[in-house]
């Protein structure tokens, strides 16, 4: 998907203004990407239609590039699309009743145990009801989990009715208080009328405050029917998606939302037990758009705690380019931190590492500079460079690259910043 927006939008980089021919031609890339990540076709239509509109409506901005605007939007679109705003699942302080639905294999009793594991971390008295009716094996995962954990399983019986299920429930809740209650629920391979039937007694016999439908984000182009249908016939509050952390890139997520309008609450990231994270629409729309995933970055910046004065973008020296390097380095994998950084992850080659002691060039050629020139490299005239060059052991090219790297970056993150100062676009450096 992110490959064809940035290739569509690319195309109108450097270009003073946005055609009406241009514009029609780089929505139908964005439609025909979208297509391609197993969006829904009518999902893809509206989607695009959003788009035009608002291209069509906005004023041109002196600020950004055309191109920069386009992708503007559809970022907003997408974000919008995915739900706006993160939202979390409505919590009482007792009587919670959590109803987990989905296809077989999409992760049900895995988030069941997640999400065990994660409210119990937040000082919450959770019970995990086994309720497959008809798979031993299915019950026996969740006790396994549930014994990982340290929250009870309560097991339904092969063929157990529904009322039986609510009874015994009741009775465990009188002498084990549990304040929040995860129905895990028999899975089919595919939507299943008999299974519609059962899901839809069982929920109206247990009352569930919420039923959340669990969804594979590798489910494609299928998760529109799937979520339609367990809308329609069961009933759905929310949505959590599973196994974003395979190649999945979006086409699930959009088209379960789009068709249910409900909220995307939680994100499965790996099999493990802690990997479920709350959702938060701005960063998938980001990863969809390859700007990479600036929240996570902040919050890794946040964690080391970065010294020195908070500066807007057009403030940004080159001292405060290698003081920001040096502490970043104590955050890991230089190539995993750029990654992260919009605009940067769109210009790095696939497979890109970085060469640790490039990052040294770098750092010796600012050394080299003098206060002065680092604070404005606009005074860098050619002898200057070629004595920084000298001084750091580099070349003049190295010089010229560095400058030319810094000066595209900084005016990258000062439209960027311009938007409304959306906690994506916020500057890492500042
Ligand atoms: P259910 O049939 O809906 O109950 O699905 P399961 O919970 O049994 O999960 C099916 C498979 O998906 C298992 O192998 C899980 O480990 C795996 N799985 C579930 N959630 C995630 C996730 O967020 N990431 C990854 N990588 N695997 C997951
Ligand atoms: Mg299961």
């Amino acid at each position: 998907l992110s490959q064809r927006i940035r290739a569509a939008v690319d195309k109108l980089r450097g270009r003073g203004r946005i055609s009406e021919a241009d514009l029609k031609t780089t929505l139908r890339e964005i439609r025909m990407s979208l297509l391609e990540a197993d969006v829904n076709f009518e999902v893809a239509k509206a989607f695009v239609n959003a788009v035009q509109e608002k291209a069509l409506g906005a004023q041109v901005l002196e600020s950004l590039t055309p191109a920069e605007q386009i992708l503007t939007i559809v970022y907003e679109e997408l974000v919008q699309t995915l739900g706006g705003e993160a939202k979390q699942p409505t919590l009482k302080s007792e009587g919670n009743l959590w109803f987990m639905v989905g296809l077989q294999g999409s992760g049900k009793t895995t988030t069941s145990g997640k999400l065990a594991a994660f409210y119990k971390a937040k000082g919450r008295r959770p019970l995990l009801v086994a309720a497959d009716t008809q798979r031993p094996a299915a019950r026996e995962q969740l006790r396994i989990l549930g014994e990982k954990v340290g929250v009870p399983v309560l097991e339904v019986a092969d063929g157990e009715r529904p009322e039986v299920t609510a009874r015994r429930l009741r009775e465990h809740l009188t002498f084990d208080y549990r304040d929040l209650v995860i129905v895990d629920t028999a899975g089919r391979l595919q939507i299943d009328e008999a299974l519609m039937g059962e899901l839809a007694k069982l929920k109206e016999v247990l009352r569930p405050t919420e039923t959340f439908l669990v969804i594979d984000a590798m489910t494609g182009q299928e998760a529109l029917g799937v979520s339609r249908t367990f809308d329609e016939r069961v009933g759905i509050s929310g949505l959590i998606l599973t196994k974003l952390d395979g190649d999945a890139r979006g086409g699930a997520a959009l088209s379960a939302r789009y068709v249910t309008q409900k909220p995307i609450v939680f994100a499965g990231v790996s099999e493990k037990i802690e990997g479920l994270e709350p959702f938060y629409p701005d960063r998938l729309a980001s990863r969809i758009l390859g700007m990479g995933d600036l929240q996570t970055l902040l919050e890794k910046a946040k964690a080391v705690e970065l010294e020195g004065p908070l500066k807007t973008p057009g403030e940004i020296t080159l001292e405060d380019l290698i003081t920001q390097m040096r502490q970043m380095r104590k955050m890991g994998s230089f190539a995993d931190i750029l990654k992260m950084i919009p605009g940067v992850s769109r210009a790095l080659p696939p497979g890109f590492t970085v060469d640790e002691k490039a990052i040294n060039r770098l750092e010796a050629i600012v050394l080299s500079m003098t206060r002065e020139e680092r604070r404005d490299p606009r005074i860098l005239n050619a002898s200057r460079r070629k004595r920084i060059a000298a001084g750091s052991g580099t070349s003049v090219q190295e010089v010229n690259r560095l400058i030319k790297t810094f000066e595209e970056t900084k005016s990258m993150m000062k439209s960027l910043a311009k938007q409304k100062g959306r906690g994506a676009f916020r500057n890492p450096f500042g």
